[in-house]
């Protein structure tokens, strides 16, 4: 038998609740999404928590849940998975931070958080490598004005607050120990010692001077938080059996997905947005698919229009993302389709509501449900389930799971 294949479609922040301006009905049960309803009602469906019943998740904690970690176990804090969805090579054990270019004045005291919105600075990225610290560090531009710093070594802590102090107008702060231990007390000092010395090499650094000519503010702090350290994740390959990849634009869920074991599929013109390459990312899935027994395609702009309150908007690109899911017909054995979260549009941040979740395939036991939304799905076969139940039962129906006792 040849192996099954199987795609896990993940709508960042999808799920919602009864909408006033839509006669109480979600987002979902507005849309026309003939696609994600023949999941529906050729599949089985039910209902997820990601983490737990009312606990609100973030995208990476409820990512790593769906792939059956423990959040509560393996997330520190936002920096690890940043840093690897930017492509640096890390290991467990590295404290990672997310950090922006900055404007300072000569007090330190923050004039702007992103420097003017300055463009990945190569030339500020290479002179921030040349700093000396007592430890190995990486530090890399992401996107526009943000980066991340990467410390590595022995004797390091996750245990640092922030240099960031996410208002104009305030100093940068000095990073304290968030425990008692020693090595929380050496990452805070390595991390003053970093933000002394950044100020050092960039605030003469030519590009700043060039800038200070032509009335742009200089980069000339880099402001970091979310110091994390980076887990071991079990791959999926060795837990499950399964070898899977992922196509996802943000930075965030790729990061998650890296250090998870998955290959991380490229996508040109991949934004998280409204306008991403939604083509490019479908035929991302099915070219991926050919090397994988399960691709995860994760779509994020549900989540922005989400936490904006857009709630037409939210209905059309419901409906936008359903017209290229025809596509994926007959493309893998499985199509698996749900959210991490509720992001309702009118209350603008993620609930800790559950999402439907819908899986069609071979042996599955289809049940009653015909349409794809909150309430159809929870009458469906599934019942409630949390995150990491999800890649169990369908590895089961994969072939991919080994019998339990004799
Ligand atoms: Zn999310
Ligand atoms: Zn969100």
């Amino acid at each position: 038998m040849e192996a099954m294949k199987a795609i896990l479609i993940i709508c960042d922040g999808m799920a919602d609740r009864p909408v006033k301006s839509l006669g109480y009905k979600t987002p979902l049960e507005v849309a026309k999404k003939p696609n994600m309803d023949r999941i529906a009602s050729e599949g089985i469906c039910g209902m997820m928590y990601a983490i737990a019943p009312g606990i609100p998740p973030g995208s990476d904690t409820a990512h790593l849940a769906i792939l059956g970690y423990d959040p509560y176990q393996v997330y520190t804090g936002r920096g690890p998975f940043e840093a690897a969805g930017a492509g640096l090579e890390l290991q467990p054990g590295d404290i990672a931070f997310r950090a922006n270019y900055a404007s300072v004045n000569e007090n330190l005291v923050v004039t702007d958080r992103r420097a003017g919105r300055i463009q990945t600075p190569s030339e500020l990225e290479e002179a921030v490598k040349q700093i000396k610290l007592p430890v190995k560090f990486l530090f890399k531009n992401t996107t526009g004005h943000r980066a991340v710093l990467v410390l590595r070594g022995r004797g390091l802590s996750a245990a640092v607050g922030d240099t960031d102090p996410h208002e104009v107008g305030k100093k940068v702060l000095k990073a304290e120990a968030l425990d008692r231990t020693a090595a929380a007390r050496r990452t805070a000092r390595i991390v003053n010692l970093f933000t002394k010395k950044v100020y050092q090499v960039l605030h003469h650094h030519p590009l700043n001077q060039q800038r200070r000519k032509e009335g742009l503010p200089p980069a000339n702090m880099v402001l970091l938080r979310g110091a994390g350290v980076v887990p071991h994740l079990e791959p999926l390959e060795k837990r499950l059996g399964i070898k899977a990849a992922c196509v996802a634009a943000t930075a965030l869920i790729k990061g998650v997905c890296k250090l998870a074991g998955m290959e991380v599929v490229e996508v040109e013109g991949a934004t998280g947005n409204v306008n991403t390459n939604l083509r490019g990312k479908i035929e991302a899935t099915v070219k991926a698919l050919e090397t994988n027994d399960l691709v995860l395609l994760h779509i994020k702009a549900f989540d922005e229009l989400g936490h904006d309150g857009k709630t037409e908007e939210k209905v059309k690109f419901i409906e936008t993302v359903d017209a290229h899911l025809e596509k994926l017909w007959n493309k893998a054995d499985f199509l698996v389709l749900t959210s991490d979260h509720t992001t309702p549009v009118e209350f603008k941040e993620h609930a800790g509501d559950p999402v439907p979740v819908a899986l069609v395939g071979p042996g599955v036991r289809k049940d009653d449900v015909k349409s794809f939304d909150e309430r159809s799905c929870a009458r469906g076969g599934l019942g409630y389930i949390r995150g990491p139940e999800l890649l169990p039962i369908l590895a089961n129906l994969m072939g991919k799971m080994h019998k339990f006792g004799a």
